[in-house]
This record gives structure tokens, sequence and C-alpha cells, in this order.
């Protein structure tokens, strides 16, 4: 099969590998329907994560069941199934707590972007839709698999709720889809923060009432201006650098909830700040698996459109070209189909 491949600091090939097979019975194997670069895949693609050998990537994916092992249970082959980029068995105590991202059995999913992917832990990972979705469905499907479940994660975590003003730190996928979130959770004004012309008008689309161009102090100022100088109720981490981490921290109320999903690069969180802060905080890894039923529902109700991240779309074969886009901030997200 063919399969995306990193090298090296910006070196992505498409080569040949062998299919993957049922490794334990609690596997499946998918014909991959698409898949995407995520942010996240970009900490590879410029060094910031060493790559010590060249190794297979892709963690989202939505797909057609393919083969199952012998103790999977409620799945079919021929189903098309999300399921979300840590695998979980959906039973042990934290999973029905609702981390399955830290299930005591999970796994990583790291070879997505490929013709077929492996996914152990199936029956407690992959949630089938009801039908086929319909092929203008088919990106806005494959946000659930981490882009929007992570958004969405981060926007139940910020306590997003009616009557709230929610603050959203980052423009990427991740934190243009937890305006979403935080729109479609009731949220009564959403302030984002963004320079971006084409960010800002998709950000309004999904929900922002208000854009922030300023940075650190002048933002947090900012957004301290919005809110009577108290700060917002729930503010949204996405990007995990050391000044968004901040900005998100400083701009949250007293008595306020941060949900931060950006992942965490060379940040040092000032311990007396955060004593004195007296906010709540919840991040990390989104436990995707706990939304997925709900969001799977909603894009095929066609209430939510977070497919609108995606504005490149290539054959598996030109993976190098989306990761450039990315990185080149020429494009916000691409998609991939092999
Ligand atoms: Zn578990």
């Amino acid at each position: 099969m063919r399969a995306t491949t990193i090298y090296g600091e910006r070196d992505i090939r498409v080569e040949d590998r062998p299919k993957p097979t049922i490794q334990n019975p609690t596997d499946a194997i998918l014909k991959v329907v698409a898949a995407c670069v995520c942010g996240s895949d970009l900490w590879f693609y410029r060094g910031i994560n060493a790559i010590e050998e060249p190794h297979a990537m892709g963690h989202e994916y939505v797909g057609v069941i393919e083969e199952l092992g012998s103790e999977v249970t409620g799945l079919a082959v021929g189903q098309f199934v999300v399921g979300s980029f840590i695998t979980s068995d959906n039973t042990c105590e934290i999973c029905i707590a609702g981390f399955q991202s830290k299930c005591v059995h999970r796994t990583g999913v790291e070879t997505a972007q490929a013709e077929y992917v492996l996914i152990p832990n199936a029956s407690g990972t992959l949630v089938a839709t009801s039908e086929y979705p319909d092929e203008d469905l088919i990106p806005s499907l494959l946000t659930a698999s981490d882009v929007l479940g992570t958004g969405w994660f981060a926007a139940v975590a910020a306590e997003v709720g009616p009557g709230k003003t929610v603050a959203v730190v980052g423009d990427g996928a991740v934190g243009l889809l937890g305006i979403l979130a935080a729109r479609e959770l009731g949220a009564e004004r959403i302030i984002a923060f963004s320079r971006n012309p084409e960010r800002q008008a998709l950000a309004r689309e999904f929900g922002a009432t208000d854009i922030v161009e300023e940075r650190g102090a002048d933002g947090v100022a900012k957004v301290k201006e919005l809110t009577d100088g108290l700060g917002a109720h729930s503010v949204i981490e996405a990007v995990g650098t050391q000044e968004s981490m901040l900005q998100a921290m400083r701009s949250t109320r007293p008595g306020g909830h941060m949900g931060f999903v950006g992942v965490s690069h060379g940040v040092e969180i000032p311990g007396y700040e955060l004593f004195s802060s007296v906010i709540h905080l919840l991040g990390g890894p989104a436990p995707v698996r706990r939304f997925l039923p709900d969001l799977i529902e909603r894009i095929m109700r066609r209430e939510i459109n977070p497919g609108r991240v995606f504005d490149l779309e290539l054959p598996l074969e030109q993976a190098a070209e989306g990761y450039a886009a990315m990185d080149e901030r020429r494009a916000i997200k691409t998609l991939l189909r092999p």
C-alpha cells in the first residue's frame, strides 16, 4: 500500500509499505477514506520533535472496516467509522469516567496517512455512522477524529455554557473548532484571538462575536477591556507555547475555567502566578472518544459544518505539498485522499 513517511525536517515522502494485518483479536483494519495533516504533525516536520529514524505519519482518519479481529464486538465489515487518535478499551475506570485518552490500555494511532490503517482496541475506539455518509460530509466527519473532538473537549473543560464569555487563544483548526463548540454549547460571547483575515472570517462564521488582534499583555488587556476588567469566564488554549499558555491564563477571570489542548512545547508556568490565579485548569490530549457519538450525530444531521477548516484537499501522493502548505500557513488544514 501507499503510505506517508517522514525522513527528516521538511522531508515527507509517500512510499510503498506492507499493508497492515490483524495482530491482536481486538484489532480492526480500515481502508482509509480520508486522512489529514495535523498542526501537531508540524512539530516533526519543522524538526522541533526529533526524528530518530524514518516513521509513518497520521493520526486522524475515517474509513471503512476491511477486517476485524475475532474478539471485536459491535462493529461489522463494510461499516463507515470514525475513530480517535488515541485508542481506548472504553471499559476501564478511566474510560468510564470520560477520559479515554488516558485509558489503561490506550495506544496511539500514528500511521493513518496511508491506504490502510490498523486500529487496536477497535470496539472501544471506532464509532460507526448510521449509514454511509454523503460525500460532502466526509471532511466534517474527519474533523471529529481529532480537531473537532479536541476543540470540543477544550470548550467542555473550560465549562463553556449559556451566559458565559469565552476567549479562544489560537486560530488554527482546533482553536476555530473550539469557537464552533463554544457556540453550540451556548456561549453568549466568543472572543477570538487572530490576526489573519481568512481565519478571522472563519472564526466569525463559527460564532466568534469579537476579534482581538493583539497578543501577549496587549491581548490580555483587550479581553479585560471587553469583560469589565474581569477576564473571560472560559478560556480555550489551542497553541501550546509559553506565550499562548500565559495569555490564556491571564485572560481567565478568578474562578473561571481554562481548557488547554495545544500540545505543550517548552512551557513553564510560574508557580506563584498559578497559585495566585484562582482559576480551574483542565487539559491535555483530548478524550475524543467521549464526544464521538454526539459529534457524529450533529454532523449527520447537518447541524454543524466543521469540515470548513479544510482549505486544501490533495491526493495522498501529494502529502509533502500538504505539509508545506500548512507549514507556510498557506493552508489551515490539508485533507488527504488515498
Ligand atoms: Zn480504558
